[in-house]
């Protein structure tokens, strides 16, 4: 019988806080660290060994914001598209999935994810026209037959983009508005009903994959539905997570339509608390981040998303200085168009820098890594049992090859793991304590035969969706009129127009 314990030896531990890397061995219990200590640590004679030499052991990176569903259509998002188009192209990206793409969607982000050195992710998975327990499990399983941590959220609406901005519709010729307004969601009951019966009966070791809840944008959700969604979050104990003003056409018709900010307006629904994430938060004022702040609430911010949309950025120093707890995220792969943890806590340090002339103000490697780690740890729900190498944690821990031309003069590992690392010198991933990339082999499925089904999958959809893209076409000049409209108005005295200001 193989030992409940394994031992790593030879490595040199990154200690984010301390801005070191020392030599340290590190003994692992089943999934759980058990113990960390100098070169040689006792350890139970038949421990597997894990030989670090020359390798860096990093906590593994934590994704607070992915979308599954998006992995199969790496690729199909238009180069110069803001939010509201990509949006406008949903349907024709992700319609007519099976079980089995539902389960090869996460079975590629989990790849991708883990051979870039994360362990986790938070994934708001979408399926048309309600939520489905099959669609959840199947994806669910994905991750793990993969051996990747996840929280899935079946990510909720009850209008469409189209219902969401007043004005669209009528903004269209004529011809196109029937087929706009018959094209529908399903009912916020039914959605909400769904959700709780895939919460009733949860197919999964909750330490491995856990249920949370996703009112996708606030605008989408009626204030019924949004209050439905607060009572299920509060009943099952689930972490909730928003896109909240992701975008400036957003934040002016929330304003428009609430009389208040869209965070003034999930504050004032009850749905701000410590479970909820607000993902991409840009637009949001001083009083903003005091009613986060107040409510323990968490931000995820994810540059590269919000750089490839030009949907603004998150200033994250005025959240930190009042004491929000932020997590980092990808977002989509057909959003982001790469599920790499590097490079979204590389580009948060250095879009801080551009916010700001004041470089004391600028984020540090050591807090962009903690942030893309027990940050986004936090925002999972998964806070104190990943996102740290310490005793008591998971052990999810990621290990560089130190011989990679990325560490090769190698003089401060945090700086170059956040400024050089691109994924490239993964050579090896733990995840609860289980090998599942071993020096650069998945040890948990065949990747020939995933690239295979995969692409078989992603040529099918692709024609099955040729109707819903060419139909997306049609509509996306007046989308993007509409929208680029709003984003261009001088926002109510300017208020959000300088995001954070008091
Ligand atoms: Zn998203």
């Amino acid at each position: 019988m193989a030992s409940a314990f394994s031992i790593i030896r030879n490595g040199r531990m990154v200690d984010v806080k301390r801005r070191l890397a020392e030599p340290a061995d590190i003994l692992i219990r089943g999934d759980t660290i058990a113990a960390i200590g100098a070169a040689g640590l006792a350890a139970p004679a038949d421990a597997a060994l894990v030989d670090a030499t020359d390798r860096a052991l990093m906590p593994g990176l934590v994704n607070a914001h992915v979308h599954g569903h998006g992995t199969l259509a790496k690729g199909l998002v238009g180069d110069r598209w803001p939010l509201e188009l990509f949006l406008n192209a949903m349907p024709g990206m992700t319609g007519h999935r099976t079980l089995e793409d539902k389960y090869l969607n996460g079975l590629v982000a989990a790849v991708e994810m883990i051979r870039k050195g994360c362990t986790a992710c938070y994934d708001l998975f979408f399926e048309f026209p309600i939520p489905s327990r099959e669609g959840v499990t199947a994806l669910g399983q994905a991750y793990r037959d993969v051996g990747i941590r996840a929280v899935i959220a079946p990510m909720l609406a009850d209008k469409t983009l189209y219902q969401a901005y007043p004005g669209l519709i009528d903004a269209m010729p004529e011809a196109l508005r029937e087929d706009v307004r018959a094209f529908r969601l399903g009912p916020g009951e039914a959605t909400a009903d769904a959700v709780e019966k895939i919460c009733d009966d949860w197919p999964f070791d909750r330490d491995w994959i856990r249920p949370a809840i996703a009112p996708t944008i606030p605008l989408h959700c009626s204030d019924e539905f949004l209050l439905r969604c607060g009572d299920l979050a509060r009943a099952y104990d689930l972490p909730l997570q928003t896109h909240l003003a992701e975008t400036k056409a957003q934040a002016v018709l929330g304003m428009r339509k609430y009389g208040k900010t869209l965070t003034a307006h999930l504050d004032a629904l009850g749905l701000l608390g410590p479970h909820l994430s607000a993902a991409h938060a840009i637009w949001l004022d001083g009083d903003d981040l005091g009613r986060l702040a107040d409510n323990g609430a968490s931000v995820v911010h994810a540059p590269v998303s919000n750089m490839r949309f030009g949907s603004g950025l998150a200033h994250l120093r005025p959240m930190l200085e009042r004491g929000i707890n932020v997590g980092v995220a990808t977002d989509a792969a057909n959003s982001s168009d790469q599920l790499n943890m590097f490079e979204a806590a590389r580009l948060a340090a250095l879009v801080s820098r551009i916010q700001t002339p004041d470089f004391e103000r600028w984020l540090g490697a050591d807090e962009v890594l903690r942030m893309a780690t027990t940050g986004s740890a936090r925002a999972m729900g998964f806070g104190g049992a990943i996102g740290e190498i310490a005793p008591g944690h998971k052990a999810d821990i990621v290990l560089l090859d130190l011989g990679h031309i990325n560490y090769v003069p190698c003089h401060d590992l945090v700086t170059q793991i956040v400024f050089t690392e691109n994924g490239a010198a993964v050579d090896s991933v733990m995840i609860g304590g289980r090998l599942v990339l071993d020096h650069g082999r998945l040890t948990t499925i065949d990747e020939r035969k995933l690239r295979r089904d995969a692409g078989a999958a992603a040529e099918r959809l692709y024609a099955a969706n040729a109707a819903t893209r060419a139909f997306a076409k049609e509509l996306q000049p007046f989308v993007g009129a509409f929208c680029r409209g709003l984003a261009c108005e001088p926002y109510h005295v300017h208020r959000l127009a300088r995001p954070h200001e008091e």
